[in-house]
């Protein structure tokens, strides 16, 4: 079954089975959590020790840190 983040879900599907939103407010600092999501490069929310958040995306083959604030994970609904 294909697993879409809360990044691309919302322009696509009406929910996320990665919410990242949830990943990054449950993940401990200093720690990572992997994922797969198949509508986008995203592999990994990874939280340092000040509490800073990161993707981790796959780009040209390559792993890359990319800061992310936490406002930015929330599936945005657009509002009609
Ligand atoms: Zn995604």
């Amino acid at each position: 079954m294909a697993e879409f983040c809360s990044q691309c879900a919302d322009k696509c599907f009406e929910y996320a089975d990665i919410d990242l939103f949830r990943i990054a407010i449950s993940l401990n600092k200093g720690r990572s959590a992997n994922f797969i999501c198949e509508g986008c490069n995203n592999r990994a929310l990874y939280k340092d020790e000040e509490g800073k958040l990161y993707l981790a995306k796959l780009i040209d083959k390559k792993i890359r840190l990319v800061p992310v604030k936490i406002d930015e994970l929330m599936a945005v609904k657009e509002s009609n």
